[in-house]
């Protein structure tokens, strides 16, 4: 069992009064809260370690390049990759998905190939490849959701053809929690010899990941999500994939040799890591990393459903108030829209009563169509939140209920 109060004395952020209220803080989904010991490895690093990597021979350099390549390792074993020279260090999310994009758009794809995408992935796993497909003459096809917000497996079935490229799909739905059968996706994929590039933004903080037991070629994902900085996320790819790819970005460290005739490149990881990488940013999510691997993945996990079930049978009790995503596989968001009130009005009377939710389309305007909606109101738990805060939730939204009607 988490000591929760003990945690959530471990998150400054989450200790403060918002518009006259302890501060709820449900939008998880968006971004996470950092913990003392995250703040506190970055601070160290530019208060004492601070100097540039894979440059200096002098002593600063060498410590800072080792703690660099050590975060790498956490990051592999945290997903067990095979090799650390799998592990991309990003940006984010959205990085590690252009980079894949346009590194297989030049070497792979051609007129009339085709890729796969869903109908409740993010817009950074859209646009891309919707780009990639303008550029070549390609197609992207699309995996219908159902209206509990599973994927319709049939009608994914029914598309992989000889055609398809590339499938790249989202491990969890950021705006229902939804989670995906990834290893059958994979697997039916993978039958015909198709890569699959999986988007975790939202999966990392919610469940295990183990890539070699998924077998995915791609897994991405971003600090921030994960209650680490913002600024580093992970391109994890298989050797064989990463290899084959050309640089997205070229300088600094992966060059090996430059001359006006000629520039060949550095081996993995570096080839992809152009120019000076983000550090302090990599050694504070190998702390967020070892900070949630000692509370146990298990255990958040547990709280987390505990916070899900509680939440939905609470919300699901309002009236006018529509779940968006109901099917039993979940992680801990909750999507909901009330039949009578804007989102974006809900949205600003929970923040005047101290409670930090979600509103609009989530980047996800496609899933919007969908179900034919703008926008929802999604409160995202992590396992710093309590029942308690849902329980505030719920008496915010039966105020807010009455003002409105
Ligand atoms: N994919 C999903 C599923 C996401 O939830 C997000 C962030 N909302 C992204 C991609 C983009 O992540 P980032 O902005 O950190 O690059």
């Amino acid at each position: 069992m988490l000591n929760i109060k003990k945690i959530r004395s471990e998150f400054p952020t989450l200790n403060q009064m918002v518009n006259d209220s302890p501060l709820v803080y449900f939008d998880n989904g968006a971004t996470t809260q950092k913990p003392d010991v995250v703040i506190e490895r970055v601070q160290q690093y530019y208060e004492n370690e601070n100097s540039n990597v894979h440059r200096g021979v002098h002593y600063l350099s060498q410590e800072a390049t080792s703690r660099h390549e050590e975060a790498r390792e956490t990051v592999q074993n945290f997903i067990n990759a095979a090799s650390s020279k799998e592990i991309i260090f990003t940006k984010g999310t959205t990085e590690s998905i252009n980079l894949v994009a346009s590194g297989f758009t030049k070497k792979f794809l051609n007129e009339g190939d085709e890729i796969i995408v869903t109908e409740m992935e993010h817009h950074a796993n859209i646009v891309p490849w919707q780009m990639a497909c303008e550029e070549k003459g390609a197609h992207l096809k699309v995996v219908p959701v159902f209206e509990d917000g599973s994927l319709d497996m049939e009608a994914y079935e029914n598309l992989l053809s000889d055609k398809t490229k590339m499938v790249a799909l989202a491990h969890i739905s950021n705006v229902m929690g939804i989670i995906n059968p990834i290893e059958k996706i994979i697997e039916l994929a993978h039958q015909k010899n198709i890569p699959v590039l999986i988007d975790g933004a939202q999966g990392v903080s919610h469940t295990k990941v183990d890539v070699q037991a998924l077998d995915c070629d791609f897994y991405v994902f971003s600090g921030h999500k994960l209650f680490a900085p913002m600024g580093i996320g992970i391109l994890y790819g298989k050797e064989e994939w990463l290899e084959k790819l050309p640089p997205y970005q070229t300088g600094g460290e992966m060059i090996k040799n430059v001359s006006f005739e000629r520039t060949t490149f550095n081996e993995l990881p570096f080839k992809f890591e152009a120019g000076t990488p983000n550090v302090a940013g990599a050694l504070g999510l190998a702390a967020a990393i070892d900070y949630i691997s000692n509370l146990g993945l298990d255990e958040i996990e547990a709280h987390e459903k505990e916070l899900l079930d509680y939440g939905t049978q609470e919300l699901s009790k309002i009236e006018n108030l529509r779940i968006i995503g109901t099917n039993e596989n979940k992680a801990s968001v909750i999507s909901f829209i009330f039949e009578d009130i804007h989102h974006y009005d809900a949205g600003t009377i929970l923040d005047q009563l101290g409670i930090a939710v979600r509103t609009g389309n989530h980047c996800a305007q496609p899933l919007m169509k969908r179900y034919g909606i703008s926008g929802t109101i999604r409160a995202a738990f992590a396992f710093y939140n309590t029942k308690e805060e849902i329980d505030k939730l719920i008496v915010s939204i039966n105020r807010l209920r009455k003002m409105f009607t």
